[in-house]
C-alpha cells in the first residue's frame, strides 16, 4: 500500500520568481537548453537561479533508463545535437557563470554512451569561458572504464557520479545501474587524480548504519565530496517517499561524514547533488 506522508515545514520553499531567475530562465528557454533544475523539478530553482547557477542536461532530455525516483522523460532518444555543446558554451557566457554543472541522461543506445559528446561538451565550455570551472555528474557509461576515460582526459574540475542510495537498495529504485559499478567508476575517476564526488537521496527506507556503510564503500573508492538531500516523490506514479529524515540527523550524517574524512559533504533536507556546488572545487 502506497503511503502518502504529509511534508513537514523544513520542506516548504518559496515558488521560484525574481529578477535573476528570469533572466536566467530566458537564457536557457531561449537556447533551447534542458537543465535538471526544471525537468527535476529541484526545490531550490529560486535560490540557483537568482545566484546565477544552473545544471545543464546534455544529450537531450530523453533518457533510455527509467529510475522509480526520476522525473526524466523515458523513451527512445533523439540523435545527439552536434550543435548543443556550443550551445551550452555560449548559455554560461551569457550566464556570467564562475562555475558550472553539467549533466546528461544516460544515452545507453550509442556505442559510447554519449562519452564524445561530453568530451566535445567540455572542450567547448571551455574554449568560450576560459577560467570556469566545470563539475560533470556522469552516467555510468555501463561500466565503460574507456568511455569515462574520454571524459577524465577534458580535466573537469571535479566529476560526480550519484550512488544515489545505500547498497541494499539500489535494485529497488536505479534501472540498469548497480552499486558496485558505480563503485568502480567512481573509484576509477579518483585514481586519476580527479576530484571524485557522489551523492545519495535519504529517505527511501535506508536506515543510519547503511549510510555510514554507503560513506565507508565511497571513502575506499577516493571519493573526497559527497552529498545527501531528501528523496523527494516528483509525482505520484513514481517511488513513495518511506521517510522523512530530521535536519537533525542530516546534520548528524553531515558530522559523521567529515569525521570519516570526507573533504567537504553537504547534508541537509533540501540538498541535490549540485546544490553549492561552487563551493566544492578546491
Ligand atoms: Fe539546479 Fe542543482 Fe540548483 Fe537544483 S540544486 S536548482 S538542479 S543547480
Ligand atoms: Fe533519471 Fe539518470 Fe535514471 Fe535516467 S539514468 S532515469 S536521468 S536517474
Amino acid at each position: 500500500r502506497k503511503k502518502h506522508l504529509k511534508k513537514p515545514d523544513w520542506l516548504k520553499i518559496r515558488l521560484p520568481g525574481g529578477k535573476n531567475y528570469t533572466r536566467v530562465k530566458e537564457i536557457v528557454e531561449g537556447n533551447h537548453l534542458h537543465t535538471i533544475c526544471s525537468s527535476g523539478n529541484c526545490p531550490n530553482m529560486g535560490e540557483c537561479w537568482n545566484a546565477g547557477t544552473a545544471t545543464f542536461m546534455i544529450l537531450g532530455d530523453i533518457c533510455t533508463r527509467s529510475c522509480r525516483f526520476c522525473a526524466t522523460k523515458t523513451g527512445r532518444p533523439y540523435f545527439a545535437d552536434p550543435l548543443e555543446p556550443r550551445r551550452v558554451a555560449e548559455s554560461i557566457r551569457l550566464m556570467k557563470l564562475k562555475h558550472c554543472v553539467i549533466t546528461s541522461v544516460d544515452r545507453d543506445d550509442l556505442p559510447d554512451g554519449g562519452a564524445a559528446h561530453w568530451a566535445e561538451t567540455i572542450r567547448q565550455v571551455r574554449t568560450i569561458n576560459p577560467g570556469v570551472t566545470i563539475e560533470v555528474l556522469i552516467p555510468d557509461f555501463s561500466g565503460n572504464l574507456k568511455d569515462v576515460d574520454k571524459v577524465i582526459a577534458e580535466k573537469p574540475d571535479i566529476i560526480s557520479h550519484n550512488l544515489e542510495t545505500v547498497r541494499r537498495l539500489t535494485p529497488l529504485i536505479r534501472s540498469a545501474a548497480l552499486y558496485d559499478r558505480s563503485l568502480e567508476v567512481l573509484k576509477h575517476i579518483a585514481d586519476s587524480k580527479t576530484a571524485a564526488k557522489s551523492g545519495i537521496m535519504a529517505g527511501i527506507g535506508e536506515t543510519g548504519a547503511e549510510v555510514l556503510e554507503t560513506m565507508d564503500d565511497l571513502l575506499s573508492a577516493g571519493v573526497s565530496i559527497m552529498t545527501i538531500g531528501q528523496y523527494l516523490q516528483p509525482t505520484r506514479a513514481h517511488l513513495p517517499v518511506e521517510e522523512y529524515i530530521t535536519p537533525e540527523i542530516f546534520e548528524k550524517y553531515r558530522i559523521a561524514g567529515i569525521e570519516k574524512g570526507f573533504r567537504h559533504i553537504e547534508s541537509r533536507p533540501l540538498v541535490r547533488s549540485s546544490y553549492h556546488a561552487e563551493k566544492h572545487v578546491l
